[in-house]
């Protein structure tokens, strides 16, 4: 009989499962989930989980049952502990969710970072498939990325291996949320494309993302409807972002010698065009050696990191 391995990504407010049925080649079926919950301390978010597991079904009926979970924040690979993941409720201390989820359903839990989890479900059934050396890039909320290298998730001892958003490109640059100067996260994604529209307006430039949002946060779709109408802040906020962008994906690409790029999100999921055009162009002049990358918008959508952390979750028998 098959082993069925659940996949979940938990989000700030969604869960989204998948399961994948081990046939010998590690790939398989796969069903999803939605669901829409309140949450208000870890102990909520690991009822929500083992709810969307029960959902996804199979995984514990098997031997042995296995989970995956994908998650916002900084993952301790060793301990499966949890920091650095404010839009979860209860979570401004770090967390032991992998111990906790483990317990709750007994069955062993490979836990990752959300993006990561998602770069390995594009590389195995995405948009990167075929290809062995990924970097996947998120532009959500801030700016997540992962890592595949020879076809392995690359995680790191901290937890950090890949994190794009938190590399320094510009010198003296703008402040990040994490409070680092001049990370890539302080240019693009939605937290700092909308605190530099904002400052903006009320600097005396007009701009439709403030008039459309008015107080509400700015949504994807605000700065794609924005830029296609060719609001000039939004186009040159967005440019300057992607070119900061381009800049940490070259490197990424003589350091680690990826083939291939994808790039996914909620709002590089608006802006995947755009996206794709000009970190492409940019990626040419900045071009060192070998061939040009594959640059490509993820296929999977919402999917990709419940896929991930299935085959994270069967990367990881006989490891842990
Ligand atoms: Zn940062």
């Amino acid at each position: 009989m098959a082993t069925t391995i659940a996949g979940i990504d938990l989000g700030g407010t969604k869960i989204f499962g998948a399961q994948v049925t081990l046939d010998g080649t590690g790939s398989g079926g796969t069903a999803s989930i939605g669901t829409e919950t309140k949450r208000s301390t870890p102990r909520s978010s690991v009822d929500d989980i083992v709810a969307a597991i029960a959902e996804v079904g199979g995984a514990l009926d098997d031997h042995p049952p296995r989970v995956g979970l994908g998650t916002p924040g900084v993952v301790a690979p060793e301990s499966g502990i949890v920091e650095n993941a404010p839009n979860l409720a209860g979570f401004d201390r770090p967390v032991p969710l992998a111990e906790l989820v483990s317990e709750a359903v007994a069955a062993p839990v490979a836990i990752g970072n959300d993006v990561n989890m998602a770069a390995l479900g594009e590389t195995r059934v995405g948009a990167a498939a075929g290809h062995d050396d990924v970097l996947a890039v998120w532009m959500g909320t801030g700016l997540g990325a992962g890592l595949v290298l020879d076809g392995r998730l690359r995680v790191g001892p901290n937890g950090l291996a890949g994190e794009l958003g938190h590399t320094t490109v510009v010198p003296g640059g703008r402040r990040c949320a994490c409070g680092g100067v001049g990370h890539v996260e302080a240019y693009i994604g939605r937290r700092a494309l909308e605190a530099s529209a904002r400052e903006r307006h009320a600097n005396g430039e007009p701009t439709m993302l403030v008039d459309t949002a008015g107080d509400r946060p700015m949504k994807s779709k605000v700065f794609a409807k924005a830029y296609e109408a060719g609001d000039q802040v939004a186009m040159s906020l967005i440019d300057e972002g992607l070119d900061v962008l381009t800049i940490a994906i070259a490197n990424v690409l003589v350091i680690a010698d990826v083939t291939t790029v994808v790039l996914g999100g909620g709002l590089g999921e608006r802006l995947a065009d755009v996206a794709v055009e000009r970190i492409g162009t940019g990626l040419a002049d900045l071009h060192y050696a070998g061939a040009a990358p594959v640059i490509v918008e993820g296929s999977l959508g919402d999917h990709a990191g419940a896929l991930g952390a299935a085959f994270h979750a069967v990367d990881s028998i006989g490891v842990r």
